[in-house]
């Protein structure tokens, strides 16, 4: 049977992440990444609608252990997934990507202290198995086979296409057309700017606002750093200057919430046309990063306000008609065109099905340790990164801390680690942060506990300390000798 010590279960930014960390710190660990889809990438290799971009900054997006090599501290998709497939094929990481190989089930079994995942070719529904010493699962959090749509009442009655940007249909011509874009995340405000230029309208539909922070897309203080010091280091100072400016921005919005709300109005305020209201479309009624804050590179989505190209209507949709949507209050927006940036549907642990010994786990009913593993699942870890910050930041201590914790097993000769939580132990939700798309989930995502180490942190200094600094090994996390097997 095919076998490896190392599954990793993702061939996006996190799994070729830990590729590269594991072939760093174990060079004579044999692995595999299983990846579903053709191709490398996920989400940056999914997501095609116009404008698509990241909303971090790329120096701290970026890896780590790869300067991203350009002053564009906001890139755009391409830009994101030509920097990760070079960073595979720099490490020979895409050499150990299985393509279209979905892992549908994994079965631990104490006998044999491995794994025995089962896979499913995306062409074909062939099924197979490989067994491995430890599964990564780095499968990202949500679904790829479709975005999140809400029922719109009348939607089969709008006579133009409806489209999710998760499904961006190539050949969409927008161009003349009345676009109505629903949502207020960061996938709306980065459509609206960028379809402007070319449709006839296009129009922000939100049901409530959302923070918008204009951030500069390129980062002049990136470019001076590196003409000084080089390409390497001038990458690491960049990265730790907006490291902690942004633990900086989010303390600062966590301590003076009314503060924070005054400043980013006045910013808005100032970018938008002399009366516009601004507190109707961006004022929202929690507090700053309470929910993911989206920012707009130069404030470009001011600009196709202020350009009279693009609107924002905060309302409740009543209905689809034939020819738009008519809210609730009466007003009726008419469109040829409707996008549903609504969002996504988290799916956790890349829709694997997990049993421990025959026995099904279900992920609710677990505790989270030190955000990595299972309370009662042996040798699986997974990666979940910021919503607060760069999801990648904390993902690289995530992988760093996982071979830190196989030298820990080797130097001790053991072959299991098994987190073992206090059943009784008062349970939290996994995350208290506000977004609609976690928010919905929460009832799949395991918990957290009430005391370290299962608690999630969600500060970048508080994670260095716990997974770079931290021994490995607690009493919480028990390491075992692998079974003598019994010969037959
Ligand atoms: C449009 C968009 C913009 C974003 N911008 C940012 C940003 O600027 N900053 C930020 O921090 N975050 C951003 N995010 C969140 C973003 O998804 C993550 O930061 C990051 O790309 C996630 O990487 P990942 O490798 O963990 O997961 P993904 O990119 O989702 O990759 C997971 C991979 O696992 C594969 N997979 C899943 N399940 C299985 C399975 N069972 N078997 C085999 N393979 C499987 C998938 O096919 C996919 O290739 C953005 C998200 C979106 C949708």
């Amino acid at each position: 049977m095919d076998s490896v010590d190392v599954l990793i279960v993702g061939a996006g930014v996190s799994g070729i992440g830990a590729a590269y960390y594991l072939q760093r710190d174990h060079p004579g660990r044999s692995y595999a990444i299983l990846e579903a889809r053709g191709a490398s990438g996920g989400t940056w290799d999914l997501f095609r609608f116009p404008g698509v971009r990241s909303d971090s900054d790329l120096h701290t997006f970026g890896y780590e252990f790869r300067p991203w090599r350009s002053d564009t501290a906001i890139a755009d998709g391409d830009s994101i997934l030509a920097y990760l497939r070079e960073t595979a094929a720099e490490y020979g990481i895409d050499q150990r990507i299985r393509y279209r190989t979905k892992a549908v089930a994994a079965d631990w079994s104490d006998q044999d202290a491995r794994w025995t995942v089962t896979t499913q070719d995306a062409g074909t529904g062939e099924q197979a198995t490989v067994t491995c010493r430890w599964l990564f699962c780095a499968a990202g959090y949500y679904r790829y086979d479709g975005g999140f749509t809400p029922h719109f009442e009348g939607r089969a009655r709008f006579a133009g296409p409806v489209v999710h940007p998760q499904q961006w249909p190539a050949d969409l011509d927008y161009a003349g057309k009345r676009v109505v874009i629903i949502g207020s995340g960061a996938t709306a405000v980065t459509l609206v700017p960028a379809m402007a230029p070319t449709a006839a309208h296009v129009t922000m539909l939100q049901r409530t606002p959302s923070y918008v922070l204009p951030v500069p897309t390129r980062d002049k203080l990136n470019a001076r750093l590196t003409a000084l010091l080089g390409d390497e280091r001038g990458y690491a100072v960049t990265r730790r200057l907006n490291i902690a400016r942004q633990i900086g921005l989010w303390r600062f919005c966590q301590r003076y919430p009314n503060a924070a709300r005054k400043l980013i109005r006045n910013l808005n305020a100032k970018m938008l046309p002399e009366g516009y209201p601004v507190d109707e479309h961006f004022n929202p009624p929690y507090n700053p990063w309470d929910q993911r804050m989206c920012i707009v590179p130069d404030g470009d989505l001011f600009r196709a306000i202020r350009r009279g190209r693009a609107s924002v209507v905060t309302g409740l949709i009543e209905t689809f008609t034939e020819g738009g949507v008519q809210l609730r209050d009466g007003r009726t927006l008419e469109a040829d065109i409707i996008v549903t940036a609504t969002g996504l549907n988290v799916q956790p642990l890349g829709g694997l099905a997990l049993t421990v010994n025959g026995a099904p786990v279900s992920a609710h009913d677990t505790f989270v340790y030190k955000g990595m593993m299972l309370s009662g699942v042996p040798n699986f870890a997974f990666v979940f990164g910021y919503t607060n910050a760069s999801w990648t930041l904390k993902v690289g201590l995530l992988c760093e801390h996982f071979t830190r914790l196989l030298t820990r097993m080797d130097a001790g000769g053991y072959a299991v680690a098994r987190p073992v939580a206090d059943p009784a132990m008062p349970a939290r939700p996994f995350t208290d942060f506000g977004s609609g798309y976690i928010q919905r989930a929460l009832g799949q995502l395991p918990r957290q506990g009430s005391r370290a180490p299962w608690r999630i942190s969600r500060t970048y200094g508080g994670d260095v300390r716990l997974l770079r600094r931290r021994p490995v090994d607690d009493r919480e996390l028990r390491l075992e000798p692998a079974r003598e097997t019994v010969p037959s």
